[in-house]
């Protein structure tokens, strides 16, 4: 196209909440055929809300809690605020920890003092002085399995998910929260389709069951979960030789919308990192915007289907 067509295109498409960088993008737009979601916070809202603490035999709820916000602070993924609100609302002090460190995308750990998760009192086990700091944990199954083997995989609901918590070696107990589908998912992903689109996938780094189930949900043809940001960059190759879109949100998402042909950031709460990888950024809290995008990119190059 004229290079006036696609100085219009773009700025059609800033108007609409859809900063694209560059002609070339809308050149990939147009003739993309495959497109993958990351899930949260991107096919769900990534405002997640605690639903339920299951403590594990020994532990009070309270006492996950306030251990698992303790090390939550350390933590910027979208579960960690949630976590850290609810412990806030139930009205529990907070702890002092130090050390933490954020395991990409796994989970976070941090030295808590003043928590023995409640299994201290009374069980005999609790080899440590009062008030000595203990290692929390909290984050994916594996993560915490690395240090309590025998922590059972939760039970939960479709649209929830669970964040596991070991304190001091000890699976303590999960954290149940849910993260609902975006009321406009399904039908971005069916006009999407309308557009062309071959293939729609999920690319999620969340377990199998809630990955499963949201992706039916959302209509899209397949899943890949438990995923690491670098698995991510590995599967869109599956999906080629067809132009790929990628959608994510996070700081983790960074090198997947990098590697896609097309990286779409949803911007309005993104994270900076996610923007500057990316070749469109979503301005609106919207995921029906990348419709938009790749419909601008059609009309500007003419693509007729
Ligand atoms: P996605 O790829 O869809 O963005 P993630 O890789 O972020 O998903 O996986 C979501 C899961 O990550 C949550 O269900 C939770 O078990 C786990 N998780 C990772 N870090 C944390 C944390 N700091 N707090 C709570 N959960 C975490
Ligand atoms: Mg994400």
């Amino acid at each position: 196209a004229a290079p006036v067509a696609f100085l219009g295109g773009m700025s059609q498409a800033s108007r609409r909440g859809v900063i694209v960088k560059g002609g070339g993008v809308l050149e990939s737009l147009a003739h993309a055929r495959a497109v993958a979601f990351d899930k949260t916070g991107t096919l769900t809202h990534g405002r997640p809300r605690l639903q339920r603490v299951e403590p594990a035999e020994g532990f009070t709820a309270d006492a996950v809690l306030a251990a698992a916000a303790a090390a939550e602070a350390y933590s910027t993924h979208v579960m960690a605020e949630a976590v850290v609100r609810a412990a806030d609302d139930a009205g529990l002090a907070r702890l002092s920890a130090r050390g933490g460190t954020e395991e990409g995308t796994r989970g976070v750990r941090a030295l808590v003092r003043g928590t023995d998760g409640g299994a201290g009192a009374g069980t005999g086990t609790d080899t440590h002085e009062p008030g000595a700091a203990v290692e929390v944990r909290v984050g994916k199954l594996a993560f915490v399995r690395e240090v309590a083997p025998d922590a059972p995989e939760a039970r939960f609901a479709p649209g929830e998910t669970a964040a596991y918590v070991s304190v001091d070696g000890r699976h303590a107990g999960t954290l149940v929260l849910a993260d609902a589908l975006r009321e406009n998912a399904g039908e971005t992903v069916a006009a999407l389709r309308a557009e062309g689109f071959e293939r729609a996938v999920m690319l999620t780094g969340d377990n199998e069951h809630t990955a499963r189930s949201l992706a039916a949900e959302a209509g899209l043809d397949d899943v890949a979960h438990s995923l690491l940001p670098e698995d991510k960059v590995r599967l869109l190759a599956e999906l080629r030789p067809r132009p790929v879109i990628m959608v994510g949100d996070g700081v983790n998402d960074a090198p997947v919308l990098a590697a896609a042909d097309v990286g779409i950031a949803m911007g309005a709460r993104g994270s900076s990192a996610a923007g500057e990888s990316a070749d469109v950024v979503i301005t609106r809290d919207d995921i029906g915007r990348t419709v938009e995008a790749v419909r601008i990119g059609r009309h500007t190059y003419r693509i007729a289907l």
